[in-house]
């Protein structure tokens, strides 16, 4: 028997496919083969979960923070206790190797650790005597149900980029996940539960844009947290805004480094392979284009080709492989589509990776190896548009200017790097860049959970980043209190505006 996924509502599971089109198949993108099925939520077991979590809500909005922050720590705990439980699902049903899924689960958990700092990230200000003996203070307060909509790529960090900060705030939490990879969710609500989470607190709907247009209109629902694609982050930011919401919505990307010359090419070859191959490329802070900057073009290609030709392609869960599968056949053949466009366009394929063996045979999983594009030409389509996987655009450059006006004039902006040894270069390129997220000599600068996570431009719709501190602004709105405890100087009628004089 396949195993079925379905709805953590109101600290239950629940939920089975009830109609044809109420279910949607999940796959083990190693092998092709169906490994279960997904319930698609109704509106009505949408609107459920929102129910649930609004009957939470006050008494969760008003439990102590130190009893909050105990059953974050708890949670935190038993997360790390099951890191690799978490790992083996994610990596079940999304296909990438089980020590990147570790990663991301380590990455999701230092936002929880950073959520149990709640106490002291939500202290308001407080201000004596702002006039005589009036008192001004300001406090931060949850906003009630928030949901997060989650993208196939990070099945448990991007989740965790949201959850543990809007339920630490005082919020309740509908999470929908991808359709692709939803397990690793409900394990998630488990630990939760086992931490004393209360019921209702967090709840998770499986579905597709059924799910996520009800959420996206529901009154009850105040604000969402949104990552995907660029075209679904605009919509999601549109509606729910139109609807009165809270929206933070994170899109795709298309993240450049730029090599300059005096540039440490082993260091760069390295780097470029790590962040253009991990996780098949599907990350949205992965390295798609390499800008070569003169002269270092042919030398840095052949070195990071040798590279390439040593990974080992293969299983998830085979401990010897580096790269794993995309997540679905249509994916694969999108990714697969680019190379001939490639070529169209003028760019010369200098790795093929649909020649790249597989270990344990290639079978009917969704399969392609890691390729190489050189002499990508500035402007193609294979230089702009996202392709979230295993191929990397080598674009050659002649000056830092020329690099920089091909990243600025693209129309992402989540993240890109910089290699040089030069200091006054970095300085000058963190400073000109219109991208959120720099790394100097570092390939993929995904901010700690204590900085706060986002792109610019069409990489993100809103005004507040994930996680930090802006994430504790996103999931709580501020009152400021001026307060007078009367005495007999307190001054009869006045009705002009308040002043101090
Ligand atoms: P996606 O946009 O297809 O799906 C994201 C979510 O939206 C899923 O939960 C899905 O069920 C839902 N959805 C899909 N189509 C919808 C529709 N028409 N109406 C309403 N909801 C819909 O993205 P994906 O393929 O799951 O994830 C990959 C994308 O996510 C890439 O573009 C990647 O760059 C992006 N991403 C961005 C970040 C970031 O931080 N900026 C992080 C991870 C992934």
């Amino acid at each position: 028997m396949t195993k079925l996924v379905n709805h953590w509502i109101d600290g239950t599971r629940t939920g089975a496919v009830a109609a044809p089109g109420g279910g949607a198949d999940i796959f083990n993108p190693a092998t092709g083969e169906v490994a279960g099925q997904v319930v698609l939520a109704t509106v009505e077991e949408v609107d459920a979960a929102v129910a649930a979590a609004a009957r939470a809500f006050p008494a969760w909005r008003d439990m102590s923070l130190t009893k909050r922050t105990q059953i974050l720590f708890r949670f935190r705990e038993l997360l790390d206790r099951h890191r690799d439980d978490v790992a083996a699902l994610i990596s079940a049903e999304h296909g990438k190797v089980h020590s990147d899924a570790l990663g991301e689960v380590a990455r999701g958990l230092e936002v929880v650790e950073f959520a149990c700092g709640i106490p002291h990230l939500l202290k308001g200000g407080f201000s004596e005597n702002v006039s005589t003996r009036v008192d001004s203070y300001s406090i931060r307060q949850p906003l009630g149900v928030v949901a997060g909509i989650a993208p196939f790529n990070f099945p448990a960090m991007v989740p965790m980029w949201m959850f543990p900060i809007a339920i630490a705030c005082g919020n309740t939490f509908v999470l929908k996940p991808s359709e692709r990879d939803p397990s690793a969710s409900l394990l998630i609500a488990e630990l939760w539960q086992r931490a004393g989470l209360p019921d209702g607190v967090f709840n998770v709907v499986q579905g597709d844009k059924v799910a996520v247009d009800r959420l996206l209109a529901h009154p009850e629902v105040k604000a969402v947290s949104f990552v995907g694609s660029t075209p679904i982050a605009r919509y999601v930011y549109e509606t729910g805004t139109a609807h009165g919401k809270r929206v933070q919505a994170l899109g795709g990307a298309k993240n450049h480094m730029l090599v300059l010359p005096d540039a440490d090419l082993d260091l760069v070859a390295d780097s470029a392979v790590s962040a253009g191959f991990g996780s098949a490329g599907e990350r949205c802070m992965a390295i798609s284009v390499v800008l070569a900057v003169d002269p270092v073009g042919d030398e840095l290609v052949e070195k990071i080709v040798s590279r390439v030709r040593k990974l080992v392609i293969g299983p998830g869960d085979d401990p010897t492989s580096e790269m794993g599968p995309l997540v679905t056949a249509a994916h694969r053949d999108k990714v697969a589509s680019y190379l001939e466009i490639g070529v169209q366009e003028g760019a010369k394929i200098v790795v093929d990776g649909r020649e790249t063996p597989v270990t344990g045979g290639r079978g009917s999983g969704f399969w392609i190896g890691p390729t190489v594009l050189d002499h990508v030409p500035p402007g193609s389509r294979v230089h702009r548009e996202e392709i979230f996987g295993p191929v990397l655009s080598i674009v050659r450059v002649r000056s830092y200017e020329e690099g920089m006006e091909l990243i600025n004039s693209g129309e992402y902006g989540n993240g890109t790097a910089i290699f040089t040894n030069d200091g006054g270069a970095a300085r000058r390129f963190q400073n000109e860049v219109e991208v959120g997220m720099i790394g100097i000599n570092v390939p993929i600068p995904v901010p700690m959970a204590y900085y706060s996570f986002g792109g610019w431009k069409d990489s993100l719709f809103g005004d507040t980043h994930v996680h930090g501190t802006e994430g504790v602004h996103f999931y709580t709105r501020g009152k400021v209190v001026t307060s007078r405890w009367l005495d007999p100087s307190h001054g009869g009628i006045n009705l002009g505006f308040p002043t101090n004089a």
